[in-house]
């Protein structure tokens, strides 16, 4: 870990009447990454609650936000840390950028080297994590584009997936390592990734805070061994394969084949979030490059593009039954992160 991280500030049990009423006046008032302490009923045992790694997802600024005016107790210590206030509050809006330009997605930092600002607080976070030993970590974030909720972990285990449920039933199994936050694994402890769907839909708001209240406030979160009515009910998605998209690819979004562009995706291709898509289903159309513009990345990083895709025409088909999730809209995030992820059904 670093000598000198930088720095993140600490805040001791806010008040209600010390914070400002709306999110946005809540934010106004951070400087820097933060680190919140709530004493808890028990403070024997603590939990962590992370997020806005990601500068343009408020949800789980709002979660924490209420939290703090609805005056309530958790059951265990619990610390918060609030990441990218820097990129949240970065003109020309509130919530607008996912990192500050020109910066490194805090997101990615998770692992070594750590020699820059955003690599400092990721280990700064990661010492912070460890040091306090917490029962479980969530990480609160939104999806890029519209769509439900769903948790993210690296393993499937029973502490996932009682802290998934308490958000949502859809869980994302992945063996993808990027250098996120629930890429560490040097710890006792489970680090599941809340997506609670798109930024500016205010259901995901409510399920942030709905699912943080349950986080704080359930006095043994593994207890009883889990329910498994809960296991079952459980849609499950695992070992997704990630398609990106190859450097200088020309991207649009339209109802038919935008000239110039080396893929267009159909207009609503959101519409396939998380449901099951047929094998022969047109996604959109491919420019003279063909199927050569996408890449299908498996964990050890193989691509597949030509066993789930196949060009008729200039078509973009699907060779087989799949589930698509994390489908963007947003150009730049597609263009720089990924376009899609899928699972084969
Ligand atoms: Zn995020």
């Amino acid at each position: 870990m670093s000598q000198q991280p930088y720095p993140i500030h600490y805040w001791e049990a806010p008040q209600s009447d010390e914070i400002g009423e709306t999110l946005e006046q809540f934010l106004e008032q951070l400087e820097c990454p933060t680190w919140i302490y709530f004493p808890g009923e028990d403070n024997t045992r603590c939990r962590v609650v992370t997020t806005l790694l990601h500068g343009n997802e408020p949800s789980g600024l709002y979660a924490i936000h209420q939290w703090i005016l609805s005056h309530e107790t958790p059951a265990t210590d619990l610390y918060c840390f609030l990441g990218s206030v820097s990129a949240a509050k970065h003109p020309p809006a509130r919530f607008h950028h996912r990192m500050v330009p020109g910066r490194r997605d805090l997101n990615r930092c998770f692992r070594p080297p750590y020699n820059d600002e955003e690599g400092l607080i990721a280990a700064d976070l990661l010492h912070r994590i460890t040091s306090v030993q917490p029962e479980a970590v969530i990480d609160i974030h939104n999806t890029s584009g519209a769509g439900p909720s769903f948790a993210i972990s690296t393993e499937l285990n029973q502490k996932h997936i009682a802290v998934s449920t308490l958000f949502t039933n859809r869980l994302v199994v992945t063996d993808l390592r990027l250098g996120s936050l629930m890429d560490f694994d040097e710890g006792d402890f489970s680090i599941t990734t809340i997506e609670c769907g798109g930024a500016h839909d205010p259901q995901a708001h409510t399920l942030a805070y709905e699912g943080f209240k349950r986080f704080a406030l359930t006095p043994h979160l593994f207890e009883d061994g889990i329910d498994q009515k809960k296991t079952s009910d459980i849609d499950l998605y695992q070992h997704p394969i990630r398609v990106e998209l190859i450097e200088g690819t020309g991207l649009a979004f339209a109802n038919t084949a935008v000239e110039g562009a080396d893929i267009t995706l159909h207009q609503d291709v959101e519409r396939y979030n998380f449901g099951p898509i047929c094998r022969g289903t047109n996604l959109g159309w491919l420019g003279a490059k063909g199927l050569a513009s996408l890449v299908a990345r498996d964990a050890r990083g193989y691509d597949h593009v030509s066993h789930y895709f196949e060009l008729q025409g200039n078509c973009l088909i699907t060779k087989q039954d799949l589930k698509l999730f994390m489908i963007t809209k947003n150009v730049a995030i597609a263009l720089s992160d990924c376009l899609f992820y899928l699972a084969p059904i």
